[in-house]
């Protein structure tokens, strides 16, 4: 039986933020985002072990390792130039106690908010892919392409167009093999590397309060969400 290992690269430094702090240390109700992300995944009962890529010089995340989740947490120091290498570093680190058919769950340090129903969905409709899959969530904006002044060029059909979060689950051994082969052509995802390699990821349906936290009104959603009640169950 294939294990679901979960894979949380949290080695970027967060600069659009604007803050000094990389923002998966950036703090909701006195605790990290990082914090809250590993917690939802390692509530998941078919998941068994967490590895969470770190940057070399990291020195906070001492902070979240002392906290009692329901599965082991594996800090790597090997954290990459782009969230890519961060991921295939980990992948490569982690070698010795993964098997190739084994389910690897990338999902962004900095999407703390992810429900356990959206985690679950995407572990039932991928669990028996041959190739994989993630969650994204159909656009439903009108899409605008711009000029280079900040004018409209045109409108973009969004039929067929979904946006890509995470998690995206795939077998460790076809993981590594994309990364391996597309690393520095400019892929920013691991279903991009896949898709490279000539495969079809499946998307599976994702939601809005999946959101990642990249500017500061992010960090205000994601302290609308993680302080509903269903979040902040536990929490404290
Ligand atoms: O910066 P971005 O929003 O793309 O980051 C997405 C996730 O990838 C974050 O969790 C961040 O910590 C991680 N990352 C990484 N290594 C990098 C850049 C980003 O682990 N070099």
């Amino acid at each position: 039986m294939p294990r679901y290992i979960a894979l949380v690269p949290a080695a970027g430094t967060g600069t659009r933020l604007g803050a000094g702090t990389p923002k998966q240390y950036l703090e909701v109700a006195g605790r990290p985002l990082l914090f809250y992300t590993l917690r939802k995944l390692a509530a998941h009962p078919s998941i068994e072990r967490i590895l969470v890529v770190l940057a070399a010089g990291d020195r906070r995340f001492g902070a979240v390792s002392g906290i009692d989740l329901r599965c082991p947490v594996d800090a790597l120091y090997c954290g990459g130039a782009e969230r890519c290498a961060s991921v295939y570093n980990g992948l490569l680190a982690a070698r010795d106690g993964v098997d190739g058919d084994d389910w690897v769950l990338v999902h962004d340090a900095a999407r703390p908010c992810l429900s356990a129903a959206a985690l679950h969905r995407l572990i039932e409709e991928v669990g028996d892919d041959e190739t994989g899959g993630l969650l994204a969530l159909p656009v439903a904006d009108t899409l605008k392409r711009a000029n280079g002044e900040d004018r409209i060029a045109a409108t973009v059909a969004r039929d067929g167009l979904w946006q890509a979060q995470t998690p995206q689950m795939f077998r460790y051994g076809l993981l590594v093999e994309a990364l391996r082969r597309t690393a520095g052509t400019g892929v920013t995802d691991e279903a991009g590397a896949i898709e490279r390699i000539g495969l079809e990821p499946k998307l599976v349906m994702g939601e809005a309060r999946n959101l990642k936290i990249t500017y500061p009104e992010d960090l205000e959603l994601a302290k609308l969400v993680l302080g509903s009640v269903e979040d902040a169950a536990g929490a404290r």
